[in-house]
């Protein structure tokens, strides 16, 4: 029996984690789950999975969350502290990191320090601290087993392969609801349409950041970190039906790939089971019906989510976590309906373009630029 902790367990990884721990009742404990907002959802999944601890986003939400189920047990903790304290829980073996955006950074840090595998989807922790998260986990005897599907594919592709054989990564994009939108067409895309991804049911940042491409750069970043290879050695194809989660070339020429319906419980599952595979329901892909599969080049020029992500990783240091903070702050305004889509990679390039970068930075040195780029945006996005 494995005993794990789930960061996010809420929202929609989260939730696909405890389908995946439902169907497996007799393996797993589940010693934390966290959530921010969702309360109702939260009582649900503290009354089927009994945790020993609950974190919820703060006071209030705990209060709410005891009037909801008065009678149970656990031990209900609030804020960053309560991230932080059901991080590294004594006997916990593997922590979920399923939360969206940067709050993730220090419970996985917390985590890894204390021994525990992570089983990553919360991808902004690499793209802003990779190199802190690595180099920790090694000197921590731990694994990040990539949730992300496109990750997840590769390190299947990867079995028993060396890394030194590497010769592209070849990462799969859908290409999002808007890969043949003009300039004038995406003009005017609204949320609703932003929010309505042709395969991926997902949390609304990351079905927002897949409609910009914004994803893709972030995947680009987490690629380069989990892989250990350099960007120059990752080609994005987009793909459009989501049938390759992605590929690996060889130096001889031989390509794997790892193809599968568009269902995260396949990924996130591996990670938990990793290297055991188990059996997963669900729709098994049917080649006759499919017929063809069908490759793109990127649409990177109005779409610039990819060449934004890469700029960034290329300077390094403190850029990564600006493009990444200032995407996170554009795409809640979008969501607002403050501004218009386009509007989400100026404020990205705006940041970028004033931002004194800190190179090797410390994770004190991440959350004050962070920090900075919140400050900045709060500023001056209305004259962007
Ligand atoms: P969701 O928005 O569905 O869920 C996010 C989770 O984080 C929820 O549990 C939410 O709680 C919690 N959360 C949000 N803000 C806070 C906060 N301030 N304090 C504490 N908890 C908070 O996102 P997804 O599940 O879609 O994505 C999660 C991560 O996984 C992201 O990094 C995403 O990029 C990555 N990912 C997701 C995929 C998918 O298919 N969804 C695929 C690949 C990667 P609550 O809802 O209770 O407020
Ligand atoms: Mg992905």
């Amino acid at each position: 029996m494995k005993t794990i902790t789930v960061l996010g367990a809420t929202g929609s990884i989260g939730t696909q984690t405890l389908d995946v721990v439902r169907k497996n009742r007799k393996d797993f404990h589940i010693a934390a789950l966290t959530g921010g907002s969702n309360v109702k959802k939260m009582a649900e999944l503290v009354i089927e999975f009994q945790p020993d601890y609950v974190v919820m986003k703060d006071e209030e939400k705990i209060k709410e969350l005891e009037y909801l189920i008065p009678g149970e047990e656990c031990q209900m903790l609030c804020g960053m502290e309560g991230l932080l304290r059901v991080s590294k829980l004594r006997g916990v073996n593997t922590v979920v990191a399923a939360m969206v955006g940067m709050i993730g950074l220090r419970p996985v840090i917390e985590a890894i320090r204390s021994g525990k595998d992570i089983a990553l989807a919360n991808k902004e922790t690499l793209v802003t601290a990779g190199h802190i998260i690595m180099p920790l986990a090694k000197r921590h005897k731990v694994r990040i087993l990539p949730v992300d599907s496109e990750h997840s594919a590769i390190f299947q592709s990867l079995h028993g392969e060396k890394r030194s054989q590497i010769e592209t990564i070849f990462l799969t994009a859908s290409g999002g609801p808007f890969r043949s939108y003009s300039r004038e067409e995406l003009e005017q895309v609204t949320v609703e349409q932003a929010l309505a991804h042709p395969n991926w049911l997902m949390g609304p940042k990351i079905t927002v950041d897949s409609a910009t491409m914004i994803n893709k750069g972030l995947e680009i970043i987490e690629a380069k970190w989990l892989f250990g290879v350099p960007l120059s050695k990752i080609h994005v194809v987009v793909q459009p039906q989501s049938i390759i989660h992605s590929m690996v070339g060889f130096r001889d020429g031989a390509v794997m790939a790892q193809l599968g319906t568009p269902d995260m419980r396949l990924p996130i599952q591996y990670a938990l089971y990793y290297p055991k595979r188990v059996f997963l329901d669900g729709e098994r892909l049917d080649f006759e019906k499919i017929a063809e599969i069908h490759f793109e080049k990127p649409n990177t020029d109005v779409l610039r989510g990819i060449p934004l992500a890469m700029e960034a990783s290329r300077i390094g240091g403190t850029m990564p976590t600006v493009m990444n903070a200032a995407n996170e702050y554009a795409v809640a305004k979008f969501l607002n309906k403050e501004i218009k889509f386009l509007q989400i990679y100026d404020m990205i390039e705006h940041a970028m373009k004033y931002h004194n970068r800190v190179g090797n930075p410390s994770l004190s040195e991440i959350l004050e630029a962070e920090k900075e780029t919140y400050a900045r945006l709060d500023a001056e996005w209305r004259i962007i």
